[in-house]
């Protein structure tokens, strides 16, 4: 192993687990390895292959992705020779429309704002760190981005799609959009960056206190 390949931790460190409570001894990870609960098993740690390269990369292509998803026509509707195409945000507007004002916030928030705003967090800490730029509040938007995960529901979003789908088959013609398949795209790679994603690495290099961490 390379000492480039190593986090700048030298030390072992004190981890509560998750799940359970009970103080672990983490040592220094080597690159795909992980640390887990001496007793219950969870995961508390592990140093992904690519180092920050890859969730750099991921979540890269997942702001385009986004981006792909909200300007283009989502889905075209044909009903009676009438078309009626919508974008996401234009989804959200119909809902307020019609009076759905709260369940319009809902959706604005869940499939647009969170995970733009999560995207965009993370590059903003990944990069920092990565490349040395010491952007400000790279600690704080770091703890922010765990706080934030909860409210990303892509997933969420596209089941309501697809039981649109199934509901308004046999009403309308249904034309997909390139919105959608970036969407569908979106969600796939949202996960893997999500999974490349090692906070613990990050707050290594940040420097934050030894032994004051939880395997959230
Ligand atoms: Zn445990």
């Amino acid at each position: 192993m390379k000492p480039s390949d190593r986090p700048d931790s030298t030390v072992a460190e004190i981890i509560a687990c998750h799940e359970c409570d009970t103080l672990n001894r983490v040592p220094e990870l080597a690159p795909g390895k992980k640390a887990q609960c001496s007793c219950c098993g969870f995961v508390l740690s592990h140093n992904p292959r690519g180092g920050l390269d890859r969730p750099i990369s991921l979540y890269l292509s997942a702001l385009i992705l986004l981006v792909l998803a909200n300007i283009f026509p989502f889905l075209t509707l044909e009903i009676q020779g009438r078309e009626e195409m919508t974008t996401i945000i234009g989804a959200s507007l119909a809902l307020y429309n019609a009076g759905m004002g709260e369940l319009a916030v809902v959706v604005m928030i869940t499939s647009i704002l969170a995970p733009a705003l999560l995207i965009i967090s993370s590059l903003y800490v990944l990069l920092s760190v990565r490349y040395r730029l010491g952007f400000p509040a790279a600690r704080s938007t770091l703890s922010w981005i765990s706080q934030l995960k909860p409210w990303g529901m892509l997933d969420v979003f596209m089941l309501g799609v697809l039981v649109a789908f199934v509901k308004l088959g046999n009403m309308a013609t249904m034309h997909i959009g390139i919105s959608l398949y970036a969407f569908c795209g979106l969600i796939l790679v949202s996960a893997a960056a999500a999974s490349a994603f090692e906070p613990h690495l990050l707050w290594d290099k940040l420097g934050f206190p030894k032994g004051r961490r939880d395997a959230g």
